[in-house]
């Protein structure tokens, strides 16, 4: 009566409520000869009708061999198990269970609706071979649809389920608290049967390889295993996080923690993430020092995001989280598109932004938002750090599709922000020296305010779209589906 742990999106020996369990079990049982085994499945169809990108399967690989010593020092060996179409993975799973006597099967629960319906078919063929299955939740710190509102609803607007969240973690702190490490086996079990079997961690998976220029981005960017992991972590606490606040939204600066790819595979879990920002905080979560708690905020995005995933699922349906909005006509120009993925579209910022994902795979927090109204796909075939339910999250909110989302009407108009935010024009004069000799009333609008020969002088363009005209014709495809 053997245990078996499936790795999935939780690559970590600590705070890992599955592997912990299923040691404990083989632990507490006076037969010696019982033990725990561990087991990843490569399964590159599934992984392809999700568009993850070569980069994290990279990634995955890479911090799989880490993982893989860790398991070794407890004894507990890994299997590599290939998976060629997704169908297979329930008939897979048994088979290893019968060929390893396993009785209890253990995974971390993952919230996306695919997986759960994999999940539940593995479920089902586990129970009718008698084997017992338990997933567990430890991708959030408080489990998904516990919090509700008054009217014992799924919250949908962030600030409301962010307070919920303080009030619930502050009540009883000791949900922070990390599950222990697990148990080793008490033997290594390295013997001639379980040589037959493949343990080794491939360096690359077809279909899935990335350019040696990528990898030594990558690796340099992102290094693995959790030893790693924890010591950004801490660095982040010491060195960054007082000035995070205000550093978080500077594009050229380096002000945030870029946790997110090892967030993402679960190489460390949300909750060791708060639990130390806690301790820096002086034990406190809600209160203290300004850049911890914003931090420890970005935090519960994510277990916002997650809690709309498993309450909304319909959003992994390429649905937007407002149904009404899924006949918004939007500009399918495949041209512009083109431009947009490859980062020149003439806008510097924009460019910036696409270029940084094409480059190293990750994309400051802020340029995600600037770059973003329409290309989700796009985005999750290329980020490190894809992650279905902050990417969607983060797309349905720009594009005013989303829960919480910015409203639609709320575009900008750039004369009037430019009055109000740059008063006296002192800003554009720095930054647009054609324009310097203008008052401070034509300076916001000298296109508009101008003559056209007093214009022409200027040197200057004229508005690539006209503000108002291309503001009525968003708004008008917003109304049309209210
Ligand atoms: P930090 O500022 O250090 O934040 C710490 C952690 O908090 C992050 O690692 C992340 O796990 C979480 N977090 C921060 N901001 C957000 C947010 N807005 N929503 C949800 N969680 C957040 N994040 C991903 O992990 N994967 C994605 O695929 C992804 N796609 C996005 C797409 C769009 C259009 C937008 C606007 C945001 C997206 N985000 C995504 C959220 C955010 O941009 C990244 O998490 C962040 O930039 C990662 O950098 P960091 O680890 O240095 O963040």
């Amino acid at each position: 009566e053997n245990c078996l742990m499936w790795f999935r999106t939780d690559l970590r020996i600590q705070d890992n409520i599955a592997l912990h369990k299923a040691s404990t079990i083989i632990f507490t049982k006076s037969e010696k000869s019982n033990y725990v085994f561990a087991i990843y499945l490569i399964s590159p169809e599934e992984w392809r009708s999700h568009d993850v990108a070569p980069t994290r399967v990279d990634f995955w690989l890479r911090n799989l061999k880490e993982l893989k010593k860790s398991l070794n020092e407890l004894n507990i060996p890994l299997i590599i198990e290939n998976v060629d179409n997704a169908s297979d993975v329930p008939s897979v799973m048994i088979d290893w269970c019968k060929r390893l006597r396993i009785s209890h099967l253990f995974a971390n629960i993952e919230y996306e609706v695919d997986e759960m319906k994999r999940d539940k078919q593995v479920f089902d063929s586990a129970t009718s071979n008698s084997i017992k299955v338990e997933m567990l939740h430890s991708q959030c710190i408080v489990k998904p649809g516990l919090l509700k509102t008054k009217e014992g609803k799924p919250y949908r607007v962030y600030t409301p389920f962010k307070n919920s969240w303080f009030r619930h973690v502050e009540s009883d702190l000791s949900i922070l608290e990390s599950s222990p490490i697990p148990f080793p086996n008490s033997v290594s079990i390295r013997n001639s049967y379980l040589e037959t079997f493949s343990f080794k961690v491939p360096s690359s998976i077809p279909g899935f390889e990335i350019s040696s220029e990528l990898a030594k981005i990558t690796r340099f960017n992102f290094p693995a295993g959790e030893q790693y992991c924890h010591s950004l972590l801490s660095k982040f606490l010491l060195q960054k996080v007082s000035k995070y606040s205000d550093a978080r939204d500077i594009l050229s600066q380096n002000g945030t923690s870029s946790l997110s790819p090892y967030l993402a595979s679960g190489i460390i879990s949300a909750r060791q993430c708060v639990y130390k920002a806690f301790i820096s905080n002086n034990n406190k979560l809600s209160t203290g020092k300004n850049g911890i708690v914003k931090w420890i905020k970005e935090i519960i995005w994510r277990e916002f995001y997650r809690q709309i995933l498993v309450a909304f699922p319909h959003v992994c349906k390429n649905m937007p989280f407002k149904k009404h909005m899924k006949n918004i006509e939007w500009n399918n120009d495949e041209e512009n598109f083109r431009r947009w993925c490859q980062g020149k579209t003439g806008y510097p910022i924009v460019d910036a932004g696409m270029r940084q994902l094409n480059g190293m795979c990750w994309m400051h927090n802020r340029a995600r938002m600037i770059v973003a109204m329409k290309g989700e796909r796009y985005f999750m075939s290329h980020l490190i750090d894809g992650d279905f339910a902050n990417n969607n999250g983060g797309w349905q909110w720009c594009a005013s599709t989303g829960s919480d989302a910015q409203p639609y009407f709320r575009i900008f108009n750039p004369t009037t922000q430019s009055e109000k935010f740059d008063p006296t024009g002192e800003y554009i004069r720095k930054w647009v020296p054609e324009l310097k000799h203008l008052d401070s009333k034509q300076i916001h609008n000298p296109f508009g305010v101008l003559n056209e020969s007093e214009f022409k002088k200027l040197g200057y363009p004229k508005p690539i779209v006209d503000h108002q005209k291309a503001r009525v014709v968003a708004l008008e495809r917003f109304k049309k589906v209210k």
